[in-house]
């Protein structure tokens, strides 16, 4: 079994995805071509924003848009405990002190009141000046933007959502990478709408923050001339052939990938009922796009031994994430080391994600289950 079958998703797509692929090579635009635009059009409208553009990768993406702010030194951004190190780097890489936040038990995404609090003990310490918060739709589940967005309102916080795992998912119909003031994904490959190799976009509303990071993304040049260089910036662009495999991709996604990913999560659901596991769970209105299916296991099981177990009859699982953000030896010493997270600590020692992805089939899980049982 394969923890997220990309081969049985190539050989599925094959046909359209190798003649996407030649299109390219045989037409030589290799950066920048047609594909590119078609793309970031597809994309912008299917997570309803104006503007998306298509990167290199997550992680640049992130920068980007904390690049477009401007976000610096003497700046505090509140970034969830439980995530991928990109979400805390890029704010550090950029100068400015990611401050950790808790996250919810159940939904593992940021608790709004634990950011409240977190915000109010920088306001009252005065050291740094409260710029922004990173937001992160983990395992494909958005984070609970209806309380997050009133408080960074309230707090003149700029919200970034950091939806590299949320792509798909939405609240109300509302989609992922749209709620935040930009929102931003990754195309890396066993993310819920994956390239073939690194890929990234940034959405947004607002005009001039998509202008500065075409711009930032390209070397800082300006809009009409890539040689007349208005700012430093980077080079940041997702490749044609990319593009070419992600339109492929993206109307398997929506004609039914999405879907499928929702019914392997209802199996899941179902099968594990009553085995003494907590499972995720998805509150009303909302609907994930499932990156990982990640249960807990009872406090106290050898987590080791029971993903040795699993693996010896074929059966591979993940722990993400296994070190909380505040506690990464990168931010040791400073003050992003110092931070209130006791469910960030407990979750990093008890979660386990299960096989998962829109080719998984009933017997899969049922073999899953059985393993977790016997355990
Ligand atoms: C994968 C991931 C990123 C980084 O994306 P890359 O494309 O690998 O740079 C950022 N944030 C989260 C939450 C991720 O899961």
């Amino acid at each position: 079994m394969e923890f997220r079958d990309l081969k049985k998703q190539y050989q599925v797509l094959k046909k359209d995805i190798d003649a996407q692929i030649s299109d390219v090579a045989e037409s030589a635009h290799f950066i920048s071509g047609p594909q590119v635009a078609e793309l970031e059009e597809k994309l912008a409208s299917y997570v309803g924003v104006q503007y998306c553009i298509s990167c290199a990768n997550g992680t640049d993406a992130l920068t980007l848009a904390l690049m477009a702010w401007g976000v610096g030194p003497g700046d505090a951004v509140f970034v969830s405990d439980f995530t991928f190190f990109s979400s805390g780097e890029c704010p550090a890489a950029e100068g400015a002190t990611p401050i950790f936040v808790d996250v919810d038990r159940r939904s593992y995404n940021m608790d709004p009141a634990k950011l409240e609090e977190a915000v109010q003990k920088v306001i009252a310490e005065g050291k740094y000046t409260p710029k922004a918060v990173v937001a992160v739709d983990l395992y494909g589940l958005p984070a609970d933007y209806t309380r997050l967005k009133p408080l960074c309102d309230k707090y003149h916080l700029l919200l970034l959502e950091d939806g590299a795992q949320g792509f798909g998912g939405s609240i109300n119909g509302k989609m992922a990478c749209s709620f935040g003031d930009i929102g931003t994904t990754s195309f890396f490959p066993a993310k819920p709408l994956g390239c073939y190799g690194d890929g990234g976009a940034v959405f947004t509303d607002n005009d001039e923050w998509a202008a500065l990071i075409r711009s930032y993304a390209v070397h800082g040049k300006s809009k009409t001339n890539k040689y007349d260089n208005l700012r430093i910036g980077k080079n940041s662009r997702l490749d044609t052939i990319q593009a070419a495999i992600l339109l492929t991709k993206l109307d398997a996604f929506k004609d039914y990938e999405l879907q499928e990913v929702n019914r392997v999560a209802n199996l899941y659901q179902n099968a594990l009922q009553g085995c003494g596991y907590i499972l995720p769970e998805v509150p009303e209105e909302f609907v994930s796009s499932w990156a990982q299916y990640t249960i807990q296991l009872p406090k106290g099981t050898d987590r080791s031994a029971l993903q040795a177990k699993l693996k010896s009859k074929n059966i591979p699982s993940m722990v993400y994430y296994m070190i909380p953000m505040h506690l990464q030896k990168a931010f040791a010493g400073t003050d992003s080391a110092v931070a209130d997270c006791p469910v960030t600590e407990e979750l990093c020692g008890t979660v386990l994600s299960l096989p998962m992805g829109p080719y998984v089939t009933e017997e899969d899980v049922e073999c899953v289950v059985k393993a977790l049982t016997e355990a």
